[in-house]
């Protein structure tokens, strides 16, 4: 007797919650390279000519461009946890040129700026590259690009849209049928593909962030670690940037705290947590590699409002995050929003629907971190202090490549300069705020309702999404 539907998809989904419950809650790209050792905590008062508070990608990379500059300047960099604690060691590792969360969303919002801003994330991704050459930073970098695929039949059109609008600006893109994309990665729920082959990176983020935290301090960079800034005093010329163990007066600071919005109250105007959860499989044998294909190892995402993106490690394991976006009432941050398991199930389920032929196959770790995001989904920039403090934050899902650059404007910004990248609108002007709480919380979450329900039908945005579209205002991971 064939089993009843209900029946088969109960014991599925157990045989899955299983699965899930046996990974390892832990990040693995830290547990893969851990740091080689904590950097002492900030203890007694110090002087710098700069202190970056956050010791993420945007803040390791704001040490090295200063440094670089300025090889004589003091530079301390005071981390609350440990060097890549935040969303710098938990990523996808999709190191992409975008500065603007991809080309539609930068042109939506900055349609006569998009030339400069995609030359300068060209720019940028290179130079990055190069920076890694040079300081024999090995972040376990495969220039493979991207390939976006189609999942549902209203995805289908819209990709070949997006293909259009790739080839107007420029840049390479293959479309490809059902069979084509699965010949390329094969999953049957594949019903088009577009692969990008410039403009991406896949890199190892934790390796990244213990590379450049070394190389940083090599150039004389001081790092304090498990410090969490409290306050900054306003001395009139120098601002002190304290702890609960001590202080560090400079002339200038740099806030790159991204998601947690510290120490400066005005960022959580314009910048929110949204925690994004990843799954990390075992490594996959050659005889699964063989059953899925993927020869190009191309980053991958499907095009649905709330979609997945997942790549392949150096040991060809998959990491598989997104779809459930996930935003907690007042802001919540903490370990306590990492282990959402339905978050971890859910997404567990759309990886065995999409690659069926790995039915079976163990998941090491599972994972979630903040990312920070603001209403035009890039990152924002402000200031405080009569300018001598400067904020950078708020890349959304796409800030690996793009914390390099943003770290640059913001040391154009904290040094007075005026450079071309400190007179785009991008830069001089602010998103919209996100509403303050209590009503920031069930607007988030109607938002989002509103957009599974878009996806449901078809792709096309409600009422409720078009009035956001119309202000240029989003919510995404
Ligand atoms: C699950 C996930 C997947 C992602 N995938 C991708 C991807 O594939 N590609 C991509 O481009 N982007 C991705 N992103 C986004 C990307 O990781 C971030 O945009 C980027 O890492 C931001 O770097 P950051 O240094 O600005 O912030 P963070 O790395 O979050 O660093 C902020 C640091 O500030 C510290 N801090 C906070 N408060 C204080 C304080 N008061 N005092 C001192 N220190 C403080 C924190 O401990 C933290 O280390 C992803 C993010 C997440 C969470």
């Amino acid at each position: 007797m064939r089993p009843s539907p209900g029946f088969v998809s109960s014991s599925r989904t157990d045989a899955i919650a299983h699965q899930v419950r046996q990974a390892r809650s832990a990040v693995y790209w830290s547990e893969n390279t851990p740091a080689p050792g904590s950097r002492p905590s900030l203890i007694g008062d110090h002087t710098a000519d700069l202190v970056i508070i956050g010791g993420g990608f945007t803040g390791l990379w704001a040490a090295l461009q200063a440094i670089e500059e300025h090889p004589g300047r003091t530079i301390h960099v005071i981390e609350a946890e440990t060097a890549g604690h935040g969303a710098s060691s938990r990523n996808g590792g999709f190191c992409e040129a975008s500065l603007t969360h991809g080309l539609l969303n930068g042109l939506s919002h900055w349609p006569d700026e998009n030339a400069i801003l995609d030359r300068m994330g060209q720019d940028n991704l290179e130079a990055l590259l190069s920076d890694l050459d040079r300081h024999r930073i090995d972040a376990a970098v495969e220039v493979t690009g991207t390939m976006s695929v189609a999942t549902k039949p209203w995805q289908v059109d819209d990709l070949a849209e997006y293909a259009g609008i790739v080839r107007e600006h420029g840049h390479h893109i293959n479309l490809l049928n059902a069979t084509e994309t699965r010949r390329e990665l094969n999953s049957p729920t594949y019903l088009a593909g577009a692969v990008e082959p410039g403009g991406a990176a896949m890199v190892d983020p934790a390796k990244l962030v213990v590379g450049l935290a070394q190389t940083v301090l090599d150039l004389g960079v001081v790092i304090s670690e498990r410090s969490r800034v409290t306050t900054v005093d306003d001395a009139g010329t120098v601002l002190t940037v304290r702890t609960s163990g001590g202080s560090v007066a400079a002339p200038r600071v740099l806030v790159a705290t991204n998601a947690w919005a510290e120490p400066e109250p005005k960022i959580r105007r314009y910048v929110i947590p949204i925690y994004d959860h990843v799954l990390m499989t075992q490594p996959l044998s050659a005889a699964q590699m063989a059953a899925i294909g993927w020869q190009a190892r191309c980053g991958v995402s499907d095009w649905a409002n709330q979609f997945h993106y997942y790549r392949l490690t150096e040991d060809d394991r998959i990491l598989w995050g997104g779809f459930d976006a996930n935003y907690y009432r007042g802001n919540g941050m903490g370990p306590q929003y990492e282990q959402r398991i339905d978050s971890h199930i859910t997404i567990a389920g759309h990886f065995f629907d999409t690659f069926p032929q790995l039915e079976g196959l163990g998941f090491s770790h599972r994972w979630a971190g903040p990312i920070g995001t603001t209403s035009k989904f890039t990152a924002a920039f402000g200031h405080a202090h009569r300018r001598r403090l400067v904020w950078v934050a708020g890349y959304t899902g796409l800030g690996v490549g793009a914390s390099r650059w943003g770290a640059r404007v913001g040391l154009d910004l904290v040094d007075g300069k005026s450079t071309e990248r400190t007179e785009l609108k991008m830069v001089r002007r602010k998103p919209l705020r996100f509403p303050p709480e209590p009503i920031r919380n069930p607007l988030i979450q109607f938002t989002r309702r509103q957009i599974a329900r878009a996806d449901a039908n078809h792709g096309a945005p409600g009422p409720w999404l078009r009035l956001l579209e119309a202000f240029g205002v989003g919510f995404d991971s």
